[in-house]
């Protein structure tokens, strides 16, 4: 099962990305959360990637492809995967095309959460995310038990320094100018699954098993 999240900034694919691994048994690959745990340890790749990242603009994709199929080499992802918040860019999804011939697996669905952009910046400039494990929460939208403590793991919750209405603007052009097309690269391979990401949390995750069920 190698199942793709895509979707804007703030549409829920790392929230909905833990209840699929609880159900599904696949681990998560999410670019986003390895280049943060990167930049938190200091390495060369976090160097390289924090700049872009402030800026609201993709980490370049040769950096990005090379990470990824590092990743997918490894012993957890024979059964499956699903990535999330990559491929972002036609190159990206051409190179995961090759990854895939590579490993053997075939792409099951790219799953797109849409949502009303105006509610995305919303979402963002409220999103909490958990140090340890990377589990999303939302200050009004979906608040942790106890206030800065994420639920999952006890892990201390912060603000990432991308989440800020101006960084939000350039984020979604770039969602617009460079991922949107590649729901059509999607749609034309018949592996295109929508699902309205404008409901609440646990309506989103059983229209995702519903369209992976089918
Ligand atoms: P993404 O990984 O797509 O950027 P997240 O899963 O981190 O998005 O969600 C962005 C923010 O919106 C988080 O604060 C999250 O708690 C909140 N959120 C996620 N899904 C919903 C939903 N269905 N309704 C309202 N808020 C949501
Ligand atoms: P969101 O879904 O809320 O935009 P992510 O955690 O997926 O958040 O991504 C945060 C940032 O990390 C992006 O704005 C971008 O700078 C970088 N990034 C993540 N995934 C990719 C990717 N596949 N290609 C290039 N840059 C990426
Ligand atoms: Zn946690």
């Amino acid at each position: 099962m190698v199942i793709l999240l895509m979707g804007p900034p703030g549409a829920g694919k790392g929230t909905q990305a833990v209840s699929m691994v609880k159900k599904f048994g696949i681990p998560q690959i999410s670019t986003g959360d390895m280049f943060r745990a990167a930049i938190g340890q200091g390495t060369e790749l976090g160097k390289k990637a924090k700049a872009c990242i402030d800026a609201g603009q993709l980490v370049p994709d040769e950096i990005t492809i090379g990470i990824v199929k590092e990743r997918l080499a490894q012993d957890d992802c024979k059964k499956g995967f699903l990535l999330d918040g990559f491929p972002r860019t036609t190159e990206q999804a051409e190179a995961l095309e090759t990854i895939l011939k590579e490993i053997g697996q075939e792409l099951t669905c790219a799953l797109n959460i849409a949502v009303p952009k105006e509610l995305l910046v919303e979402r963002a400039v409220g999103r909490r995310v958990c140090r340890k494990c990377g589990a999303s929460f939302h200050v009004e939208f979906n608040p942790s038990k106890a206030e800065g403590v994420c639920d999952e793991c006890g892990g201390e919750l912060y603000q990432r320094a991308d989440d800020t209405r101006e960084t939000m603007e350039n984020r979604l052009s770039v969602y617009e100018a460079s991922t949107q097309p590649l729901i059509d690269f999607y749609e034309a391979k018949g592996k295109c699954v929508a699902v309205d990401g404008d409901q609440a949390i646990d309506k989103v995750f059983a229209d995702i098993v519903k369209a992976l069920e089918a």
